[in-house]
């Protein structure tokens, strides 16, 4: 049985994680769910998937989940706060950790769980473009394992030879460039002059794929492939020189790598985030997600699109920032959560968001970070938010 811990088991990609477990109660079994806030949630997976330990982040909801639990029968332990995440993530008998809190809040948990050299399933793209360095070398030190789950680099890694390894550079493996694909958001096609009014409803649909709301307007700005720009380089241990990005309008190619000789492989697939998460938890095996066959006949054409600059601002402050490294992925990674943050509930417009990270990039100077250890990259991220905060004072919603 391989033993796992869920972070942020009750979003997006943590509810996804549970139901291709359950469909192989005869291979998995779950240590550990942890979550924010949301007892309610967290006690209906308790009773269904019945963990080891329970974690919530906040210690009020702990309390509650305690009460919530109180009828159950070997009940799990439940936990609070920011070192029991790291603590479950880090346990002896657990195998697999699969890191799926949005945010730079995943950083210290995910860190745990490469430095116990756990197979780590990584979704949490926050954590590498805040602590890339660290985090790959954490992983190379102490035997741990980076399986990609965001989709486009799951594409890449799942299009790489099977002698791929973390830290190695792809360029060895006679890999020429990564092209990963975007859908474009909900905002692919509205009027320039349109965007400033979107509302956050607006922003959270996403055509193609079901998120959390976070990583929603990420992809409606753009600013998710900016990430995982960054997120690529550590993963694949390249530049973004050699990292193109490329509007895919059906999502159905994932990404996929030009190798120097002219082939190009992409993975394909149905948009539905239990095709990446089973191919990681079974990796180097094969199982059964739930997700169903694709049908070529039935989508009948594939359309490929430039990435419109004017169009999405944070993309272009995305590659400056991962083309100067240092201090600069950290400020424009926390400048972005807390702008998200501050649309989403309706202090500032959808295009103040790139305004506000554009700023914040710009009034704070790019450190090198060579040798930093966590808490010096947590303390360059609690500064960027506090100076992109006074940036949210000169925008109105
Ligand atoms: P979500 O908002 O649906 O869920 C986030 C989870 O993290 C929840 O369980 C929440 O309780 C927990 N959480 C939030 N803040 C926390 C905190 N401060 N401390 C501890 N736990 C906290 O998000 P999601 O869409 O599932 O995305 C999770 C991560 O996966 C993000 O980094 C996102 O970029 C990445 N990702 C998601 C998708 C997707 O399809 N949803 C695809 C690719 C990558
Ligand atoms: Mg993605």
């Amino acid at each position: 049985m391989t033993g796992i811990t869920l972070l942020g088991s009750t979003g997006s990609i943590g509810v996804s994680t549970l139901d291709v477990v359950a469909r192989h109660g005869e291979r998995f079994h779950i240590v550990a769910l942890t979550a924010n806030r949301d007892a309610e949630g967290m006690a209906a997976q308790c009773r269904r998937h019945r963990p080891e330990y329970a974690v919530m982040a906040d210690p009020t909801a702990a309390r509650e989940l305690g009460r919530r639990l109180s009828d159950m029968s070997r009940s799990p332990e439940v936990l609070a706060g920011t070192e029991a995440l790291a603590f479950v993530a880090a346990l002896p008998q657990v195998d697999c950790v699969m890191a799926a809190i949005v945010g730079a809040a995943g950083l210290l948990p995910t860190l745990a769980a490469a430095r116990a050299g756990k197979r780590l399933l990584l979704a949490n793209k926050e954590a590498l473009v805040v602590a890339g360095s660290l985090l790959m070398q954490a992983v190379v030190d102490n035997g741990a394992r980076i399986l990609p789950i965001d989709s486009e680099h799951n594409a890449v890694f799942q299009c790489l030879p099977r002698g791929f390894s973390d830290g190695r550079g792809i360029e060895s493996l006679g890999v020429e460039r990564i092209l990963l694909t975007a859908s474009g958001g909900p905002f692919r096609d509205t009027p320039l002059e349109g965007l400033a009014k979107v509302t956050p409803e607006e922003a959270c649909a996403h055509p193609n794929w079901d998120m959390g709301r976070k990583i929603s307007v990420d992809s409606a700005t753009m600013m998710n492939k900016g990430l995982e720009l960054i997120e690529a380089c550590w993963l694949f241990g390249t530049h973004p020189g050699r990292v193109r990005i490329l509007v895919h309008p059906q999502s159905v190619i994932h990404s996929l790598v030009q190798y120097r000789d002219g082939s190009v492989l992409a993975q394909l697939g149905n948009p539905d985030m239990r095709t990446p998460i089973a191919h990681a938890l079974a990796w180097p095996e094969r199982m059964d997600s739930g997700v169903d066959a694709l049908d070529l006949l039935a989508i009948r054409k594939l359309d490929f699109h430039p990435a419109e600059p004017g169009r999405f601002p944070c993309l272009d402050l995305a590659y400056g920032a991962a083309a100067q490294g240092g201090t600069c992925p950290i400020i424009l990674n926390a400048a972005n959560e807390v702008a998200v943050d501050a649309f989403l509930n309706r202090r500032i417009g959808f295009m103040d968001i790139p305004t506000v990270v554009g700023e914040t990039l710009q009034q704070l100077p790019r450190e090198g970070v060579e040798g930093w250890e966590v808490e010096q990259l947590l303390e360059a991220d609690r500064q960027a938010r506090r100076v992109a905060e006074q940036n949210l004072t000169g925008c109105v919603a």
